[in-house]
């Protein structure tokens, strides 16, 4: 997925397409079209369906940008959003940029700064499409340096000499310093000196360059042309090498005469395995500098003989992905933890006493999981927003609902994501309707959820009555109408909006149906309807939102057993017709209400 996908919602704010919680659609015009995060947060309407990605929506909202390519769009969206992206075309130009310098190229780990490639200097990559191909992976490039790339590069870890820093050349920022790149020049040694915080990059090495992510820091790149390395430069820099090198001899002399290392304390046989082992238990104590640094001197001073420095990469590879491994152990664990308890709610400090967890492990981690959206933080609670397994079980978008609608089958048809409203005036029994639809449902095997919004509801007695036992369907006393959640893909049935509830209609349907496009499902909802005309509170809503209104109705002279659902709105009926009745008759002793066509003779 493009990056700029992510700020759709800005897009629209900023350009003023928000009313309460939904967005104005670009094809109806009604505020009726909620965000899909998952489907490349494209925007779909409750009438038109799927509208398309921001890219489109660019073009449907902006008439003057119809004709413009989906990069011209994200590089309008960076400058009108003021948003910190790298975009197609600047990633484009860089690229062109290197081709064009004759740089060779090699595929380094995503996030990181080891080459992928076995043997990698040996091998060569010119070509613009194949970088390309890596970064659409999420590798990040490096160029190699030395003569293949006709470049050096002078790396500043630390704080760069004025004289240096004013140079013309291509530069590089990196996370804490500089990349000073300058023709090759053979006469330098790819090394270190310490002292200055100075790496010389030169035959043999590389450095990771833009548009490429290392340790989730972005570099940016001047794309100046190259120049020769200034000749008092590298004088300095000559004579700063010859020093390092004895200092450095004396050193590593001292360190081996004074310790007592059992050179060939690990064998060949067993290399790996012993440097795999003590690498993931160092790593649980010290970041990935501080482990390889470690297994480095475990290789070179008690291996027998030492790994080659591939080998070796490859162990701090393979640790790499092992430590992101258990990042998503501790994620489990936490969305498990959120989930046990009351409420689904729990605050850092809770998950941290409740897990024997690290402070910083826990911010870590809730941090990446309020990125990826699996929970949201209210004050200083964090709350489920939504299962884990969430996209392993996404239906697709709009697919007509695979069971039989309870009474209604036959007159529409019922999609993914529908809202149908019932209505019913005060005395009519709307939970007696509610639990025979659960029952129709139960009978199809499907557990419901059941939202019961009224105080000292029958519903369980009804229940019992109509031969539903526990476990049949889901229940709450504690559904919002207005901020609740709805469970993925699942059918909730809300009995019934109080009267109270009227003022805020507008936004109480806006929530739920923003609910019902994010999550899927199929949501019914009672409501009350005026005891004189028979006609809904909030007309408005009741005609914007659902795909389906209807009302119960009791036959004139009837007692209440025999009655008819009236349906007012249908967006598919089965054959075309836009009105329709459905006579019931409601059976006193098994509570059941059946449709008169059920009945035999
Ligand atoms: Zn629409």
């Amino acid at each position: 997925m493009r990056e700029i996908f992510k700020y759709t919602e800005d897009y629209l704010k900023k350009t003023e397409k928000r009313r309460n919680n939904m967005y104005v659609c670009p094809k109806c015009s009604k505020p009726i079209a909620a965000i899909r995060p998952f489907v490349e947060y494209s925007l779909f309407c409750m009438s038109c369906q799927k509208i398309g990605n921001l890219f489109e929506l660019v073009r449907l909202f902006e008439k003057d940008k119809n004709y413009l390519t989906d990069e011209e769009i994200e590089q309008y969206l960076k400058e009108f959003l003021k948003l910190d992206i790298t975009t197609e075309i600047e990633i484009d130009n860089a690229l062109d940029f290197y081709e064009k310098n004759g740089f060779d190229l090699v595929p380094i780990i995503k996030n990181g700064k080891i080459p992928i490639e076995k043997e990698w200097t040996t091998k060569e990559h010119k070509n613009k499409k194949e970088w390309k191909d890596w970064l659409n992976n999420g590798l990040n490039i490096g160029i190699k340096t030395g003569k293949c790339s006709n470049v050096i590069v002078i790396d500043f870890d630390g704080e760069i000499p004025e004289e240096l820093s004013k140079s013309n050349t291509l530069k590089q920022k990196t996370k804490n310093g500089m990349h000073f790149f300058f023709r090759y020049d053979s006469d330098l040694p790819k090394t270190r000196i310490d002292k200055l915080k100075i790496d010389i990059e030169n035959n043999g090495g590389q450095v990771v360059a833009y548009p490429s992510i290392v340790e989730d820091c972005k570099r940016t790149i001047n794309l100046e042309e190259i120049s020769e390395l200034p000749n008092d430069w590298k004088k300095f820099i000559l004579s700063k090498i010859n020093k390092r090198t004895t200092l450095n001899l004396e050193e590593e002399k001292k360190f081996e005469i004074n310790e007592d290392f059992h050179e060939d304390l690990i064998k060949e046989g067993n290399r790996h395995h012993i440097m795999m082992s003590l690498g993931g238990i160092l790593r649980r104590k010290l970041n990935m500098y501080d482990t390889t640094f470690v297994l480095d001197i475990l290789n070179k001073k008690l291996s027998s003989p030492s790994m080659s420095r591939i080998e070796f990469d490859n162990i701090v590879k393979s640790l790499e992905k092992y430590t992101s491994y258990d990042d998503v152990e501790i994620a489990k664990k936490i969305l498990d933890y959120i989930r046990r308890c009351p409420d689904q709610e729990a605050t850092a400090a809770d998950i941290q006493f409740g897990l024997y967890l690290k402070k910083a492990e826990v911010d870590k981690t809730l941090g990446y999981l309020l990125k990826e959206e699996y929970i949201i933080k209210k004050n200083r609670t964090f709350h489920l927003l939504q299962k884990v397994d969430w996209r392993d079980t996404f239906m697709g978008e709009s697919n007509p609902i695979k069971f039989k609608m309870p009474y209604f089958h036959d007159s529409a048809t019922f999609r993914d994501g529908d809202m149908l409203v019932i209505g019913a005036k005060a005395k009519v029994g709307k939970t007696h309707i509610a639990m025979n639809i659960i029952k129709r449902l139960v009978a199809q095997g499907i557990k419901p959820y059941y939202a019961c919004l009224e105080s000292g509801s029958r519903f369980p007695i009804i229940s019992q009555s109509l031969a539903l036992k526990e476990g049949d369907y889901w229940n709450s006393l504690k559904f919002k109408p207005e901020s609740s959640e709805l469970k993925e893909n699942s059918i909730t049935i809300i009995d019934w909006l109080l009267p109270g509830d009227y003022a805020n209609t507008d936004k109480i349907f806006a929530h739920l149906s923003n609910q019902l496009i994010r999550f899927g499902g199929l949501l019914i909802v009672f409501v009350q309807i005026r005891d004189s005309n028979a006609e809904f509170f909030a007309k408005d809503m009741v005609a914007f939102f659902p795909s389906f209104v209807c009302k119960y109705l009791y036959n004139d002279d009837s007692d209440g057993s025999t009655g008819y659902f009236k349906i007012e709105y249908m967006r598919e009926s089965v054959d075309n017709r836009k009105k329709l009745s459905i006579p019931c008759k409601y059976d006193m002793f098994s509570k059941e209400l059946k449709r008169l066509d059920e009945i035999g003779d």
